[in-house]
Order: C-alpha cells, then sequence, then structure tokens
C-alpha cells in the first residue's frame, strides 16, 4: 500500500502555513519518517506540508461546482460574487467611503486592478491559477507601487490594514459575506501547527555545531587570559592556568545564587503581564514585562552590599573562576534544556532546533519556548542574569581600577565604557517588551547556543573593555571624548528608533505614530516596512548596533586590539545573523521578500553591504 498520496511532480493545492488559503503548488519530496511533502509554491518558496494541508486541485473544483449549483441565482451572479469574494477587493460600498474618496482620481479608476495586485485570492476563484499575491505582482511592473499603502490614522488605516490581512474579520458584515463564500468552498478550520522539522541546518551542520560548543569556551577563557596579561598582544599567549585553580565551589554557589536571585525578581507579580506573537499553532504566551524593576531591586541590593563594604572589586582577580562556573551552569542547564525538550509536543519544537541529530538540537535549541509553569526560562536568561550581570561585571571593574591605581575618581576611558553600556542594558530592560519580536524569542530554540551565550559569552565577553582597562590605564583627551559619545548616541539614536519601530508595527500595525510609514503586504498578512529606518537598510538596527560597539572599544585606545575584539566578533555576528534571517524571511514571504529587497538593496551598511 502506497504511503503517501501525492507523487513527486505533482500539482496541487497546498496550504498556506497558518492561513486557511491554498495554493497551487508542486510536490518535490516527500519524508516517509516524518511524513512531510516538501511543496514549491509558484514564487519559489519551498516548504515542508503535512498530507492535511494539500489536496488535490480535482477535489477544489468539485466543491466548486457544488457551491454554485446549490442555488441559481448564485450561479446567475456567480460572477461579480467571485469578483466580490476576494478580500483584497474593496465591496462596492466600500470604495465610496469617506476614506476613499481622499483617493487621487486616477486610483478610484482603477480599484480593481490594486486588488487583484494586492491580495492573495483563495483558491476558490480560479483553481487552475497562481493566486497568490507574488503572481500578480510578477505580471505589473507597477504592481510594487500599488502594493505600498500609506499607513494613515483611524478608518482608514484599518481598511488598509483589513484589506491586506488574512485575520477574520468580525466587525464587518460585507466582509464576513465574502468569507463565509469562502467557507462553502475550503472548510475554514483551526489553525493547525506547520511541521517543525529542521530541514536545512545552519552553524556548519553538526560539525559547525560540535566545534562551536569547544570553541565558544576556549575563546571565553583566551580572551580573559589574555587581559589579565601585561603584554595582551595576540601572539603572547597567555600561560595555562593549574586547572584547580579554575574550580571553586563557593564561586559556583554565588552563580547559582545569583540565577535564582534574578529567577525570584522575575517571578515578582510587578509589572504588567503582555502576550508574545502567534506561535504557528496560533497560540499567544504571555510575558511579564518586569525586567527593570529587577534592575533596580538588584542595583539596591548591590548599593546596599557596597555601603556594608563588600568587596565587589575582588571580582576582578576572580573572574575566570566565574566564567568557568557560569559555563558549567550554562551546561548544566543545556543538558536539563534538551532531556525535557524530548518530552515536548512537536508543535512546542523550535523551527530551527529539530534537526533529529542530537547535537545540532542540543546547539540550537530544541523547544522553542521551554516553561516550568509560567516561568519562561529563554525569555527569562535573555535579558536577566546575564545582562544585569554584564552590569555589575562593568561595576566592579570600575571599583578595582580605582582600587588598584589609587584613584579617587574613575578614569575617563572606564566611565565612558560603564556609561555606554549601562545606558545599552537600561534601555534593553526598559524596553523589554521589544525582544519578543525577536529572533531568539520567535525562532532559536533555547539550547547551548543561547543559553551560553546569555549566561557566559555575554557578561564575560562584553565587559571585556572595562577588565582590559583595569590593567592596561588609557588616557584619554575631552574633545576625544566627547567625539566617542557623539558616535554612541548616534549609534544608540538609530539602533533604538529602529527597533521601537518595528516593533509597534509589529505589534500595532494601525498605530498613529506609524501614520506616515509605508509598507509591503505580503501574502501571510504581516507587512514589511519599506519607509523610515526599515526602508534605509535591511537591518538599521544592527547598524546602530555595530556604531555603538565601535564607541565602546574606542576609549580603550589602540595599544592593542583585544579590547575591538568585542566590535569585530559583532559585526561578524550581525552579518551571519542577517544573512540567517535574510534566508527565513525569503522563506516566510517569498516574492513580497524580493521586492522589499530591490526597494532596500543594503543590508546592513547603506552603499556598502
Ligand atoms: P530583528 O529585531 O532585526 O528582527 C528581524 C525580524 O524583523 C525579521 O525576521 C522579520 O520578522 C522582521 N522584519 C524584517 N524586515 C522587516 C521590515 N522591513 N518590516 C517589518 N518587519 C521586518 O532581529 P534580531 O532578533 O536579530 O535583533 C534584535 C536586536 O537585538 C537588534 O537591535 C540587534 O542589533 C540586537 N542584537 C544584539 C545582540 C548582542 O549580542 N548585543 C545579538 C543579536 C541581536 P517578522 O516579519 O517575522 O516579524
Amino acid at each position: 500500500m502506497p504511503s503517501r498520496k501525492f507523487a513527486d511532480g505533482e500539482v496541487v493545492m497546498g496550504r498556506w502555513p497558518g492561513s486557511v488559503l491554498y495554493y497551487e503548488v508542486q510536490v518535490t519530496s516527500y519524508d516517509d519518517v516524518a511524513h512531510l511533502y516538501t511543496v514549491k509554491y509558484k514564487d519559489g518558496t519551498e516548504l515542508a506540508l503535512k498530507e492535511s494541508d494539500i489536496r488535490s486541485q480535482s477535489s477544489f473544483k468539485h466543491r466548486k461546482s457544488q457551491s454554485s449549483s446549490s442555488s441559481p441565482s448564485r450561479r446567475s451572479s456567480s460572477r461579480s460574487r467571485s469578483r466580490s469574494r476576494s478580500p483584497g477587493r474593496p465591496a462596492k460600498g466600500r470604495r465610496r467611503s469617506a476614506s476613499q474618496s481622499r483617493e487621487p482620481k486616477e486610483d478610484k479608476k482603477k480599484p480593481s486592478q490594486e486588488t487583484s495586485i494586492a491580495l492573495p485570492k483563495p483558491s476558490e476563484n480560479n483553481t487552475k491559477r497562481y493566486n497568490g499575491e507574488p503572481e500578480s505582482t510578477e505580471k505589473n511592473a507597477t504592481s510594487c507601487i500599488i502594493l505600498e499603502q500609506k499607513l494613515k490614522p483611524d478608518l482608514e488605516i484599518k481598511r488598509v490594514l483589513e484589506q491586506y490581512s488574512l485575520r477574520s474579520r468580525k466587525d464587518d458584515k460585507k466582509k464576513e459575506e465574502i468569507y463565509s463564500e469562502k467557507k462553502t468552498f475550503v472548510a475554514v478550520k483551526p489553525i493547525e501547527k506547520v511541521s517543525t522539522k529542521t530541514k536545512e541546518m545552519e552553524f556548519g551542520g553538526r560539525i559547525g555545531t560540535f566545534m562551536l560548543m569547544l570553541v565558544l569556551p576556549a575563546t571565553v577563557f583566551y580572551l580573559l587570559l589574555m587581559c589579565k596579561q601585561d603584554d595582551p598582544s595576540l601572539l603572547n599567549l597567555p600561560p595555562l592556568p593549574a586547572l584547580e585553580s579554575l574550580w571553586d565551589w563557593r564561586v559556583f554557589g554565588v552563580i547559582l545564587l545569583w540565577f535564582f536571585l534574578q529567577a525570584a525578581f522575575y517571578l515578582l507579580p510587578i509589572g504588567k503581564v503582555v502576550e508574545g506573537l502567534p506561535l504557528a499553532s496560533g497560540r499567544r504566551l504571555q510575558y511579564r514585562i518586569n525586567g527593570f524593576y529587577a534592575f533596580i531591586l538588584t542595583a539596591a541590593a548591590i548599593g546596599a552590599l557596597l555601603y556594608f563594604e563588600f568587596e565587589l572589586h575582588d571580582l576582578y582577580d576572580e573572574l575566570v573562576q566565574f566564567a568557568v562556573a557560569a559555563a558549567a551552569f550554562a551546561l548544566a542547564l543545556s543538558v536539563y534544556l534538551y532531556v525535557r525538550s524530548l518530552r515536548a509536543p512537536e508543535e512546542e519544537l523550535a523551527p530551527g532546533g529539530n534537526s533529529g541529530y542530537f547535537i545540532y538540537d542540543f546547539f540550537t535549541g530544541h523547544e522553542l519556548n521551554p516553561r516550568i509553569g509560567s516561568f519562561d526560562l529563554k525569555y527569562f536568561c535573555e535579558l536577566r542574569p546575564g545582562l544585569i550581570g554584564w552590569v555589575v561585571i562593568n561595576l566592579a571593574m570600575l571599583l578595582a581600577e580605582m582600587k588598584i591605581h589609587n584613584l579617587s575618581v574613575p578614569s575617563l576611558s572606564m566611565i565612558l565604557v560603564n556609561s555606554f553600556q549601562l545606558l545599552y542594558v537600561v534601555d534593553a530592560l526598559w524596553n523589554e517588551e521589544a525582544v519578543l519580536t525577536t529572533m531568539d524569542i520567535t525562532h532559536d530554540g533555547f539550547g547551548f547556543m543561547l543559553a551560553f551565550g546569555d549566561l557566559v559569552w555575554v557578561p564575560f565577553v562584553y565587559s571585556l573593555q572595562a577588565f582590559y582597562l583595569v590593567g592596561h590605564p588609557t588616557t584619554i583627551s575631552w574633545p576625544v571624548a566627547a567625539a566617542i559619545t557623539v558616535l554612541n548616541c548616534i549609534g544608540y539614536y538609530i539602533f533604538r528608533s529602529a527597533n521601537s519601530q518595528k516593533n509597534n508595527f509589529r505589534r500595532n500595525p494601525a498605530d498613529p505614530k506609524l501614520a506616515n510609514l509605508k509598507f509591503i503586504p505580503t501574502a501571510t498578512g504581516k507587512g514589511l516596512l519599506v519607509t523610515g529606518w526599515w526602508g534605509f537598510v535591511r537591518h538599521p538596527n544592527y547598524l546602530g548596533d555595530i556604531i555603538m560597539a565601535l564607541a565602546w572599544s574606542l576609549p580603550c585606545g589602540f595599544n592593542h586590539i583585544l579590547p575591538y575584539f568585542y566590535v569585530i566578533y559583532f559585526i561578524c555576528l550581525l552579518v551571519h545573523r542577517e544573512a540567517r534571517d535574510e534566508h527565513h524571511c525569503k522563506q516566510k514571504y517569498g516574492l513580497a521578500w524580493e521586492r522589499y529587497c530591490q526597494r532596500v538593496p543594503y543590508r546592513i551598511f547603506p552603499y556598502i553591504y
């Protein structure tokens, strides 16, 4: 008996993930183990679909004839109905709306052109045709302009968004009629999960991720040992410390205490609770936003310790032991995460960390949102223990500098490094909600990569400049300090406004603050901003982040390359991350993404890359 219903090369109708719309697709392969078909949409997008998300073309034709034959009157008006069935096509009444009457006359003359171009049409209109938005844009060279909708407040913005959104439209009777016709043709089912099986492995696959698991911890220790040397030149390799000197149970206890203290702050019932972006299942998780309060409480606790003359500066001498203890903790956490992920339901696995290969899934993270009750482990680790820990380490380095060099005030370089990085951390915590739309939360699973990154790499590598300055004092003049400060402010401004623009747009596209922005609609119902920061380069937030990274290194002078490790590594990280994101977006948005890339050709650096 054949285990599959559709053959390779067969042209069938495939459901678009997260929607009730079906498009013409071609079956390219079948995975016997996962029972998934790889199908290719006409815009080149390839997806893995379950058999239940695929239908033969004939079943569509059959249903169509049934529906139209059920009522003669229906049949007689089928043409006009089929035109109005497209959610993108405004109903006649709507065309006369006040908002539309403001549109230029030329636009009014061809509303049908606009709508036929703009929207993915449900397959009942024409089962033979690929009826997604991308094809129609291919047909019309001017479509890009037509597709870009200027966001306008109030009613008009709602109209525009509804027009391009695939969400159900409960509040509009006319639109409901349109929708119900669709129901007669394609049964509207609750959104089912899309298969999360990982087809393409990143980071060099199994070998690459295995190597990274060795290289990342080694790099942290190399950098910390180098920084302690009088001459931290790259070729002046540090002597390896005795193994027993690296481990201290007391230090490990402090790391545990720190982690659980931050966890206790996270659990405090203060701060609002918000919903994350919809998961593949359509469900939204709830997150408590109280990172900034956790920071204030931590600052109060550290202040109290200093008041009672706790010697925080000792951290300078024990930083390597702390890094070892944090790495051990991150490893243990990763093991726990992987073990528990084996019992997680398929739809809760990360799309990028479900390859079936232990090493790869362990590294990239198997489960997307591991939670203990309402305690979200990934979300917690993203911004709390590591990020706040980084600020505490910086403060300890500032105190160590004063103590070791007998200073009554810290050096200007140390003040700049501490202030810039403090601003970055406070900003992240103040805008904690924005993390919910980042790749780490929406796409990447929680495994070794994020656990080690959040708990070890961030606090111990990002504090390298402050650590360096303790052993290698650097004097900078006030004008130089002022110039570096301006650079940091420019970077921060770009970073913050770009992130806020995208975050606000994703959370509430109808936000009046975004009224002057344009976007390209996509078949998923989400838009892609093409003006504002996201029309300047494709990742303006990365540009701002990199400018800031440079400003953090400059106060360390030019004697050694070590304090510039951060900016060099960060450029590599963000260029790679940008490529990953491009790949995901291309898969998600198909031709709409290509149009965006044509419209905004530079990825991170204007006129360069
Ligand atoms: P982004 O916040 O840049 O999110 C990328 C997503 O934004 C895409 O997947 C897409 O998701 C959406 N998007 C892309 N283009 C558009 C557009 N034109 N209009 C609307 N939405 C668009 O990704 P990251 O998570 O990588 O970065 C978040 C922040 O964190 C950045 O500022 C980055 O610099 C910083 N960062 C810092 C690190 C550090 O170590 N200090 C490390 C990594 C990141 P969708 O369409 O699905 O919404």
